[in-house]
């Protein structure tokens, strides 16, 4: 099969993989029907984690071509989304929604879903049927779903977004915007997007964010407070992952309010007294997308939400070295592959 490889930081490749196999009983292998190239993939490609010959890509929608012989629920030619970890989703941390954490967990990363076909292990636990056969435009959100929209979603429960919040949003990539329709979604009040692009703004809009703040950092802090009679936001946010938008997110947040914060942390150092003295309610970490893809995937096939919006790319595997450049000098915000 043919499959994304990185070389080294700024070398990627779309090269012959070796077909996967059904390895445990608990595996199935699908035929990938359309990846992406997600902002964390970006961080091997800058340098800032290791590259040495690694397959690419950890989301994916497909169709199920050979199941394992334990595997109940999942059959041959199913339409399936499944996320970034496999997980059993039978263990306490699955059964209480972190099945990010699952005792099992098995990282898609390593597996590298950039690729015509993908071995899914855990796969009665990991994936999640679609009803029907999707469009192109649901297609395009069922994949949304496999990864930023689950990441969003869970960045906008975990903030405790709902009725009668503000929600600030701190980051403006494919996570930040799919956290505003989140935010949104689950009956918040008011939406404060922090964004200085324009087309991300307008997308931030699309959305539902109500307000858009172009300051960052003590700045944009003090402006969030202007804009809340002095409070800050109820719920907020973080979908970026360093130090500045850290703190900025938990500056922006008032006294007793949550930060979600799921962008990956990168350099992060917080001062351990001004996190006393913030008083947040602080939950975050490698999203359980799989706890909300039911939800999602109803959401989806029945046109409720349209996060598929957020792909301003869209490239055919063998193009996806072009999908990287993109993605790197900011040209696109997110790059749907494909297969
Ligand atoms: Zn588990």
């Amino acid at each position: 099969m043919r499959g994304v490889i990185m070389h080294a930081p700024g070398d990627v490749r779309v090269e012959q993989r070796p077909d996967p196999v059904i390895e445990e009983p608990t595996d199935a292998v699908i035929r990938v029907t359309a990846s992406c190239i997600c902002g964390s993939d970006l961080w091997p490609y800058r340098g800032a984690e290791p590259a040495d010959n690694i397959p690419m890509g950890h989301k994916y929608v497909g169709v199920v071509e050979q199941i394992g012989a334990a595997i109940e629920d999942i059959q041959v030619g199913d339409y399936v989304v499944g996320s970034f970890v496999a997980s059993d989703n039978t263990c306490e941390i699955c059964q209480a929604g972190f099945q990010s954490r699952c005792q099992h967990q098995v990282m898609m990363g390593a597996i590298g879903t950039q690729a015509e076909k993908a071995r899914i292990p855990l796969a009665d636990g990991t994936l999640v049927k679609v009803p029907g056969v999707p469009t192109d435009a649901q297609a395009k959100s069922l994949l949304a779903a496999s990864d930023v929209l689950g990441t969003g979603w869970f960045a906008a429960v975990a903030a405790a977004a709902g009725p009668e919040k503000t929600v600030a949003v701190v980051g403006d990539g494919a996570v930040g915007l799919l956290g505003i329709l989140a935010a949104k979604r689950l009956g918040a009040d008011r939406v404060i997007a922090f964004s200085r692009h324009a087309d991300r703004q307008a997308l931030a809009r699309k959305f539902g964010a109500d307000e858009i703040i172009e300051e960052r950092g003590e700045a944009g802090i003090a402006r969030i407070k202007e804009l809340t009679n002095g409070y800050g936001a109820h719920s907020t946010i973080e979908a970026v992952g360093t130090q500045e938008s850290m703190l900025q997110a938990i500056g922006s947040t008032r006294p007793g309010g949550h930060v979600g914060y799921v962008g990956v942390s990168h350099g992060v150092n917080l001062d351990g007294l001004d996190l006393f003295f913030a008083t947040v309610n602080l939950l975050g970490g490698p999203a359980p997308v799989r706890r909300f893809l039911p939800e999602l995937i109803d959401l989806i096939m029945t046109d409720q939400i349209d996060p598929g919006l957020v792909f301003d790319l869209e490239l055919p595997l063998e193009e996806a070295a072009k999908g990287y450049q993109a993605m790197d000098e900011r040209r696109a915000t997110k790059v749907l592959l494909t297969i």
